[in-house]
C-alpha cells in the first residue's frame, strides 16, 4: 500500500483548496457591494470585509486540520468560533499525489509556520483594480519560505464573460511551481515593477538610479511576483518599509522554486521563523533572472537609508 503523503504535501494540498474558497469570498464580498472599509494605520492601510472573512476562513480551516502548526495572519481577528460556512476542509488531490522533496519528508507540524495575507492589494481592491488582488499562503520551515500558494481571484476578469475567472499558483522548493506559464522578461530590457499606492521619494530615487527602460506601477506583492514569473517585468524594486512577512513568504517560495531570487534592498534574505519581526523594514528586491545586475546598481545611499 502507499505510504501516507508527507505533512508538507498535505498542507500545500489543503492550502490550495483553502485559497480557492478565499477567492470565492473575495469575489462574493465585491459583488454584494458593501466592502466595509476600515482604516488601520491610515488611508493607505485598509481592511475590508473580504480581508476579515478570508483571514478567518484561511486561519480557522488550516488550524482545524493542522492544530500544531503556527499560523500568522495579517489581520488581528479570532480563529475560534468562526462560522462553519467559512470552513474549507477539502484538498487538491493532484498535489497530494506528487512526491515530497526528500529533504522535507520528515517535517513535523510544530516545525511549520504559515504566513497568511488574506487579501494582498486591498487598496487596489477598493479602487476596482481587481486583477492586482491576490490571496497569499506561505509555508516556512527552519526560517525559510519552502512552499506557497498564490490565488488571483480576478485573473481573466477583463477577458469577457466566457473566460474562467481566477487561478491558483503553487510551488514547493525542489519541485517547481505550477498553475502558470513560466516566461522570461524581454532580453536586454530592464523593466521595473513597483508599488502604485505606497511610493516615496526614496522609492523613486532608487528606481531612477536603475535607469530602467520602463516602470510598471501595480498593487500587491503577490501580483508583482506574478509579473516577474510571467515575464512582464524583470525586477521588483521597493526601497521602503511597508511590506510584511505575509506579503513575501508565498511569493518568495514560488519565485525561488523557479530559480528566482528575493531579498531586501541590501541583499539580505528574509527570515520566516515565528519569532521574526513582521515588517520587511529594508524593502524588497526580486528578480526571476539577473538578480546581480539590479543588486549591484542599488545606490549605497538608498541601502543606508533602510535599516533592516
Ligand atoms: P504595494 O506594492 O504598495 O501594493 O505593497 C505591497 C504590500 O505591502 C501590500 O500588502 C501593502 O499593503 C504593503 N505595504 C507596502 N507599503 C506599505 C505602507 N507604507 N503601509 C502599509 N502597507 C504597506
Ligand atoms: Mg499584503
Ligand atoms: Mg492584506
Amino acid at each position: 500500500s502507499m505510504a501516507s503523503p508527507a505533512l508538507l504535501m498535505r498542507v500545500v494540498a489543503s492550502a490550495y483548496s483553502v485559497a480557492e474558497k478565499a477567492a470565492t469570498i473575495v469575489r462574493n464580498v465585491m459583488s454584494a457591494g458593501d466592502l466595509g472599509i476600515v482604516e488601520k494605520a491610515g488611508p493607505n492601510d485598509l481592511q475590508t470585509k473580504a480581508d476579515r472573512l478570508v483571514q478567518m476562513s484561511i486561519c480557522a480551516s488550516l488550524a482545524r486540520k493542522f492544530p500544531k502548526v503556527t499560523i500568522i495572519g495579517e489581520e488581528e481577528l479570532p480563529t475560534d468560533d468562526v462560522n462553519e460556512d467559512l470552513i474549507e476542509d477539502g484538498h487538491c488531490e493532484e498535489i497530494l499525489k506528487k512526491p515530497c522533496p526528500a529533504q522535507y519528508t520528515g517535517i513535523k507540524e510544530e516545525e511549520l509556520v504559515i504566513w497568511v495575507d488574506p487579501l494582498d492589494g486591498t487598496k487596489e481592491y477598493t479602487e476596482g483594480l481587481l486583477d492586482h488582488v491576490t490571496v497569499l499562503i506561505g509555508i516556512a520551515y527552519g526560517g525559510k519560505a519552502i512552499a506557497g500558494v498564490i490565488n488571483q481571484p480576478y485573473y481573466n476578469y477583463e477577458a469577457g464573460a466566457n473566460a474562467v475567472l481566477g487561478r491558483t499558483i503553487w510551488g514547493v522548493l525542489g519541485m517547481g511551481a505550477f498553475g502558470f506559464q513560466l516566461t522570461e522578461a524581454p532580453a536586454g530590457k530592464h523593466i521595473v515593477v513597483t508599488t502604485r499606492s505606497h511610493s516615496s521619494a526614496l522609492v523613486n530615487e532608487c528606481i531612477t538610479a536603475l535607469n530602467p527602460d520602463a516602470v510598471i506601477r501595480v498593487g500587491g506583492a503577490g501580483n508583482k511576483i506574478i509579473q516577474l514569473i510571467e515575464g512582464k517585468a524583470s525586477a521588483y524594486v521597493f526601497a521602503s518599509p511597508g511590506c510584511k512577512k505575509w506579503d513575501t513568504c508565498a511569493p518568495e517560495a514560488i519565485l525561488h522554486a523557479v530559480g528566482g531570487k528575493i531579498t531586501d534592498i541590501r541583499g539580505n534574505p528574509f527570515q520566516y521563523n515565528k519569532e521574526v519581526k513582521h515588517m520587511n523594514s529594508a524593502g524588497v528586491l526580486a528578480t526571476l533572472r539577473n538578480y546581480d545586475y539590479y543588486a549591484s546598481r542599488i545606490p549605497n545611499t538608498v541601502k543606508e537609508s533602510l535599516v533592516p
